[in-house]
């Protein structure tokens, strides 16, 4: 193997590689050829080889984002955008410009508000005052809940005589009317009266996403929610369409929404083979478990919330929300295991996570172990008994960490929880003492950038990216070392590609990323701010940072 020529030699900078720091690293064919010193590298040096002198620059595996929503961060970058923290009044004001600029026919869609900005959880009048005729639907900070206007309500048909979907509530005023707050699947149904992006442009939003994506060094991904923005056949066939002009050059699994009654995403799962093309697999299922544990109080928890909604007290104000009964769930899991897929969970609270392990546990038990490596999303908060569960069944923990940083969002969780349950927010290093696999996603678009060094980050700080007097879990830090292998090595183990990719040593793919600053050297509150120059998937540089020097 030593004999051949290099495509691809990357010298005199830090390569973080299994064997430890080298110089140089060297590429053929799409594999990693060498790891050396410089001298040794450049000696693989033929006429063809392009060279590149990293001056110093550090070499990482590349990086997986194993929940992101990519559709529709593309979609929302067009629509109506509330900035993070703004006021009521800032709030409506924007309502009312983008009333004004629709034209016949369409909706003002976008978000994302938060009851804490807001200083209320607010009403249908509010946003009547600045649009009265063009239906509105806003969604929150969470994309759990959405906050409508009378006339998005009238298009939907929503009165007071209409029921509580399951998994979901309609919040109403003392009278029985409709409020305009919608919780999980009455906010779904809502959303689905409003017009939906048609196939053109969910592929220009996609495209838009996977170069984000690229330039924040993200090489894998799991597409979080099929059918999520335009329904599952759409948004299939977005990504079958890019992955077929050969525009998709990460790693991408695709989780196709699964709901009881979701008759065209059951299609799609039947059909999945024929849209799966080069690097874009369709193995993957996502099923919703709950909410989240903010001031709705909509995830499932094991004890009663520490505070109340407002002008309830029903078990779904005091427990929160299962969307699935256990016996669907175990029965559903059981059979997608059985066929092969992988399933994510969305599940925050810890009655939602003891659900998603009871149900994986319930694969197993019918149908033995395999390789197959289901994982439980978002994982807010987890049982301690049920930490050690997922470790002992081979269940994967997903977490979010661009999401708890001190901000509105956390705020409201431990308001909703209370000062004990909050400690253990995110308890990710119990997770690793326990010996169970741990992967992060972003989640984007519920956080503004998809940038994995904020998440990076905020796993060893607990705090806003930059540093802040606040701290949010801090016990459950973890090292720099252990933040990076969770957004490399993990995943690719999760990605059952542990044989290929996740980390640098000569045999295995050539997924790396070069960046401008060694985060294992930087202070931990910089981290955030490393820059990616080049981004190179299996050999291929696909990505460049304008202005780096590539030769
Ligand atoms: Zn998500």
């Amino acid at each position: 193997m030593t004999s051949r020529q290099a495509d691809l030699i990357l010298h005199s900078g830090q390569v973080w590689s299994s064997g430890g720091w080298a110089e140089a690293l060297s590429i053929s064919d799409g594999a990693i050829l060498r790891v050396g010193s410089t001298d040794e590298v450049l000696s693989q040096r033929g006429a063809s080889t392009r060279v590149i002198d990293l001056a110093g620059r550090v070499v990482l595996p590349g990086l997986h984002d194993l929940h992101v929503h990519p559709i529709y961060a593309g979609i929302r970058q067009r629509r109506c955008r509330i900035p993070q923290g703004s006021n009521l009044d800032e709030t409506l004001e924007i309502v009312r410009q983008a009333a004004e600029a629709v034209g016949p026919g369409e909706w003002v869609l976008g978000g994302q508000w938060d009851a804490f900005a807001l200083g209320c959880v607010p009403t249908r009048h509010m946003l009547d005052t600045v649009a009265p005729d063009v239906p509105v639907q806003l969604e929150d900070t969470s994309g759990h809940s959405s906050w409508a206007n009378s006339a998005a309500l009238a298009a939907a048909g929503i009165t007071a005589a209409t029921i509580d979907p399951e998994g979901g509530i309609f919040e109403r005023d003392g009278s029985g009317e409709p409020s305009g707050i919608q919780r999980e699947t009455a906010a779904y149904l809502l959303a689905n009266a409003a017009p939906k992006p048609g196939l053109p442009e969910v592929e220009s939003a996609l495209a838009w996403s996977l170069e984000q994506m690229l330039s924040f060094g993200i090489t894998s991904f799991t597409e979080a929610a099929l059918g999520f923005t335009s329904g599952a056949r759409t948004e299939m066939a977005a990504y079958a369409a890019l992955a077929r002009r050969g525009e998709i050059k990460q790693r991408v699994r695709v989780s196709i929404t699964w709901e009881p009654d979701d008759h065209e995403a059951l299609e799609v799962i039947e059909d999945r083979n024929y849209h799966a093309y080069g690097r874009l697999t369709t193995d993957g299922i996502k099923i919703f478990l709950d909410g989240v544990p903010t001031d709705g109080h909509t995830a499932a928890m094991l004890q009663p919330y520490a505070d109340t909604v407002e002008s309830r007290d029903d078990h779904a104000s005091r427990y929160g929300i299962l969307r699935v009964d256990p016996e669907t769930l175990n029965e559903v899991v059981t059979r997608f295991d059985r066929m092969g897929l992988t399933v994510k969970f969305h599940a925050a609270g810890d009655a939602a996570v003891r659900a998603a392990l009871d149900s994986i546990q319930a694969a197993r038990e019918t149908n033995g172990y395999g390789p197959l490596m289901h994982n439980v999303g978002h994982c807010t908060f987890v049982s301690e008994p049920d930490i050690a569960r997922a470790a002992s069944i081979g269940a994967t923990l997903e977490v979010s960490p661009y999401l708890w940083q001190p901000a509105p969002i956390c705020s409201d969780i431990a308001a909703a929880v209370g000062p004990e349950v909050i400690k253990r927010v995110w308890p990710v290093r119990e997770m690793l003492d326990a010996g169970a696999l741990v992967v992060a996603g972003s989640d984007w678009s519920v956080v503004p950038s998809v940038n994995p060094w904020v998440g990076i980050e905020t796993l060893v700080t607990r705090q806003e990216p930059g540093g802040s007097t606040e701290t949010f879990g801090e016990d459950e830090a973890v090292t720099v070392e252990e933040a990076i292998r969770i957004f490399t090595s993990n995943a690719a183990r999760q990605e059952g590609a542990a044989d290929r990719i996740g980390r640098i040593e000569a045999g295995l793919l050539a997924d790396l990323i070069v960046v401008d600053q060694n985060p294992f050297t930087v202070p931990a509150h910089r981290i955030h701010a490393t820059e990616v120059h080049f981004t190179i998937i299996e050999g291929e540089i696909v990505y460049v940072r304008h202005g780096s020097a590539a030769e």
